[in-house]
């Protein structure tokens, strides 16, 4: 049943959701934001179940009402959802959902008192979609409520954030992670390894566990190592790049970020806290000069923002691992 003890982590977050529900002060536009994965998402259906329930007691949904069992079902006829849609070139919010969810809240809620409104991704939304929003937030509704989720608040529009509040969802640490993990019946090293490079975010936790992501950070440290022994061959490139074609961009992205979280914790384990804390005594042997660790993660940046444009993976790849390889 949806309720807050799902969510793993951000106590205060949601004493603070439960006491506005509570005392009915929940505002009628807010913003929360915080890394993918974090629980956004199951927060804003938390409260909107709490928002709706028949007989919510102190801030959270009963669980057993008519409205709880409909939130849950995602049948609730006042309860709304927007997400992106995706194709092959891109994933955002087109101004005709936006249009479909006016026409929806221009009626009235047709079980409960209000209507709960969540746009998932609300910076997916295009700029004639974003204006639509605000108009639609400007001149409430009577009785509607919108959380608006995102990652990445700043690409909102400055119209549309200073009209919600916002609430912030921080990210989790790896103890939180690795003890979901392990309720989940992964096994405890496991947990831990995937708990530290999820970045904070159970939802990555969750993705790298399915894509083998522990297995794609191996690789990308064994590349550095090699290149660190000056043993990384050119054979090794043309292996690594052909593999690496049948690859998808993000597969690809995330080996880069591994790399760079490898780099970086080489260069800086001593005074900041590496990203990759079990790997310490691994990168601690590595021996590459910081001039260089810092050009290679220059680099590395360079063919991120290359990765969106239309050029092969494969020749990306291969251009990628050559300039490493020569940077040593
Ligand atoms: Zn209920």
């Amino acid at each position: 049943m949806i309720g807050w003890k799902n969510l793993i982590g951000h106590a205060a977050t949601i004493a603070y959701l439960r006491k506005n529900i509570a005392e009915e002060k929940f505002p009628h536009a807010v913003i929360f934001s915080g890394a993918e994965g974090v629980g956004k998402r199951l927060a804003a259906e938390v409260c909107a179940a709490a928002l709706l329930c028949d007989n919510p007691v102190d801030g959270s949904p009963c669980g057993v009402c008519e409205s709880c069992h409909l939130v849950a079902a995602r049948s609730h006829p006042d309860f709304y959802v927007v997400e992106a849609e995706e194709t092959k070139t891109a994933r955002n919010i087109k101004i005709g959902q936006i249009r479909d969810l006016q026409a929806e809240v221009s009626l009235r809620p047709i079980n409960s008192v209000r209507r709960v409104v969540i746009i998932d991704g609300a910076e997916l939304m295009n700029k004639a979609a974003a204006n639509c929003l605000l108009k639609t937030i400007e001149e409430p509704p009577s009785q509607t409520i919108f959380i608006l989720l995102t990652a990445n608040r700043t690409g909102l529009l400055m119209t549309i954030r200073s009209r919600c509040m916002t609430v912030h969802f921080d990210k989790l640490t790896p103890a939180q992670i690795a003890e979901e993990l392990i309720n989940r019946g992964v096994d405890v090293q496991e947990a831990q390894r995937l708990s530290v490079i999820a970045g904070g975010s159970f939802g990555r936790a969750l993705m790298l566990r399915d894509s083998g992501g522990a297995e794609l950070r191996e690789a990308a440290l064994d590349t550095i190592e090699k290149i660190s022994r000056a043993e990384f061959t050119n054979e090794d490139i043309f292996k690594l790049g052909a593999e690496m074609a049948d690859w998808s961009r993000d597969k690809f992205s995330d080996f880069l970020t591994h790399v760079q979280k490898l780099l970086w914790d080489i260069c800086f384990a001593e005074v900041l806290e590496p990203h990759n804390l079990d790997l310490v005594p691994r990168l601690s042997k590595i021996n590459l000069p910081e001039r260089k660790i810092l050009l290679m993660i220059e680099t590395g940046a360079q063919y991120h923002r290359r990765l969106k444009s239309n050029a092969s993976l494969r020749l990306l790849a291969e251009a990628y691992l050559i300039e490493l390889k020569n940077l040593r």
